[in-house]
């Protein structure tokens, strides 16, 4: 068996063999911790006949613990230097293939449907590169693709808000509609320097379980309501409803009223469900 990729002394060989120093461009940050990187591919394959798809697998950290954990890995990478490297550092795992493609041009639901096919479970699992963290999350949403779990890493702070609660400082409109549309659960904090080279933040992993899409809820309209019911976070919710409504405040305080909501309140203090309520009773 080839040795572990995730450790300072492997990065740094192959960092070196191969020239390929970490590309901030692409957001590269390899992890050189082997019980992080175990514990989170152990998280992100949910069962014994999984298609884990990565995103990213940089020179194999990741990859090579999901190879030993999944049936299949497939991995999507943009930096051109790397395929020879991972030909290399996972030479022994037979169950990785890896495609050159820009995963914000992979047409998701296509993928899965493929992989349902043949007879697996899919699901997604990366470090995430942190400058295009939140598309690639709200591509995989918006796919409504079969995926049985989405396990990745991020920037603490990004973290924060995809999982914020009601009430609290992170909660804004990107916590009400990930938490609308999945289960999200944190697995666990990662410090900053289990990475190469070191980035000036600490991440956070979550997973992400998709919800069944309700009936009767057109998710354009839900969401742009939503957002704009945090436009102005210091307004209340009867000024930044209202504006929404054109400048109508008192339409905004009729609506209100039948969703039992308080005029007074603001978007950080009203709940999801409370916001499916307002959308309910404004149709
Ligand atoms: N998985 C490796 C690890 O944990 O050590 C590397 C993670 S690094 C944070 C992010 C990886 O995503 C890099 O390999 C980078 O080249 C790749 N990447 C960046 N943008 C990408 C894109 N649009 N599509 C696919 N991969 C991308």
């Amino acid at each position: 068996m080839k040795p572990i990729i995730a450790t300072p002394s492997a990065t740094k060989e192959y960092v070196s063999k191969y020239q390929c120093m970490a590309k901030k461009g692409y957001g590269q940050n390899f992890l050189i911790e082997p019980g992080i990187v175990d514990k989170i591919a152990r998280y992100a394959v949910t069962s014994n006949h999984c298609a884990v798809i990565e995103i990213g697998p940089g020179i194999g950290a990741l990859t090579q613990f999901l190879c030993r954990y999944a049936k299949r890995v497939i991995a999507y990478e943009i930096d051109e230097r790397l395929p020879q490297v991972l030909e290399d550092s996972l030479s022994d795992c037979d169950n990785f293939s890896l495609v050159m493609e820009d995963f914000l041009n992979v047409d998701v639901s296509s993928v899965v449907a493929d992989w349902n096919q043949k007879g697996y479970d899919v699901v997604v699992a990366a470090n995430l590169p942190y400058y295009i963290t939140t598309p690639i999350l709200f591509k995989l949403f918006e796919s409504r693709a079969p995926i049985q779990a989405i396990t990745v890493m991020m920037q603490k702070e990004v973290a924060d808000r995809f999982h914020a609660g009601v009430n609290s400082a992170d909660y804004n409109a990107l916590s009400v509609i990930t938490q609308y549309r999945c289960e999200v659960t944190p697995i666990m904090n990662v410090p900053r320097n289990v990475f190469m080279p070191k980035p000036k933040v600490d991440s956070r992993v979550l997973q992400f379980r998709l919800k069944e899409p309700r009936l009767n809820v057109e998710e354009e309209k839900l969401f742009a309501l939503i957002k704009a019911c945090f436009r102005q976070r210091r307004k209340t919710i009867l000024n930044n409803f209202g504006e929404y409504l054109g400048n109508n405040k008192e339409k905004a305080r009729e609506i209100l009223g039948q969703a039992d909501i308080d005029p007074v309140r603001r978007a950080q203090n009203i709940t999801l469900e409370e916001f499916l309520r307002l959308y309910e009773v404004s149709l």
